[in-house]
């Protein structure tokens, strides 16, 4: 679903953010991303949706050559991916069933099948009874439940989460993660950065880790200890 082949990735300012890079991530698999501050993670998500361009190597995602698609082409490649941000980057003064159903409107979805498809996603992340309400009257865990159904909204068959916990306490960050982990059990290819160590190996899934741009190690689930599964 997601393959680097040598994949390097050098900012204009001659920082390397990824060296030679290679990792294949199976339609269905679920992984982590981690590694210190600075070691390439976000850099990595931003090559799979084409915010960034790698300058070096490979990276295909559901079947397309990144290198070979033009970036007016990015859009096609992004709605087949859903991104969920640190900062769930809610709009304030709208409901949390319109900031579920934006990108939906965006895509010029019919208004039933824009219903139908909100209530679903609201559904799958426990707050199909929060629909009418602003964001700032949820609690964080809850606003960045929102940002989850707002990511699986489109039924995307690839999911990938930046730091989805990096504002949440242990206890809802477990939650957050088994939620990543039940849509992956529907399917869903799943790729989470995150420096949370405790909480990625209590999840028992494969582990990859970057290291000043390099993939220093490449963990397999039944290799990572403590699987709550
Ligand atoms: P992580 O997500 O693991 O913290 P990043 O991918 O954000 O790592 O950053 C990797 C390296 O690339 C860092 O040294 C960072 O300063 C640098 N970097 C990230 N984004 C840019 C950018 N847009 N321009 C220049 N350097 C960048």
């Amino acid at each position: 679903m997601i393959t680097f082949e040598h994949v390097s990735k050098r900012y204009e300012n001659g920082i390397s953010a990824l060296r030679d890079v290679s990792f294949g991530l199976d339609r269905g698999e679920m992984a982590f991303l981690t590694g210190h501050s600075g070691a390439g993670k976000s850099t990595l998500l931003r090559l799979v949706l084409m915010l960034e361009r790698a300058t070096a190597g490979r990276i295909r995602v559901n079947g397309h050559e990144l290198q070979r698609t033009p970036s007016r082409r990015a859009p096609r490649i992004r709605q087949a991916i859903g991104m969920i941000f640190q900062d769930h980057q809610l709009l304030p003064d709208k409901s949390v069933f319109d900031n579920v159903a934006l990108p939906l409107m965006i895509a010029g979805l019919g208004y039933r099948e824009i219903g139908r498809r909100v209530r679903a996603a609201l559904d799958q992340v426990g707050l199909l009874h929060r629909d009418t309400e602003l964001p700032d009257r949820l609690s964080g865990g809850e606003q960045q439940r929102v940002g989850i159904a707002r990511a699986i909204v489109g039924m995307p068959p690839v999911l990938l989460a930046d730091e989805p916990t990096g504002n949440l306490d242990p206890d809802l960050s477990q939650e957050l993660f088994g939620l990543f982990s039940h849509l992956n059990g529907q399917g869903t290819t799943v790729l989470i950065a995150s420096h949370d160590l405790a909480l990625i190996r209590s999840m028992g899934k494969r582990v990859l880790v970057l290291s000043d741009g390099r993939l220093v190690d490449d963990i397999a689930a039944d290799e990572v200890g403590g699987g709550r599964a």
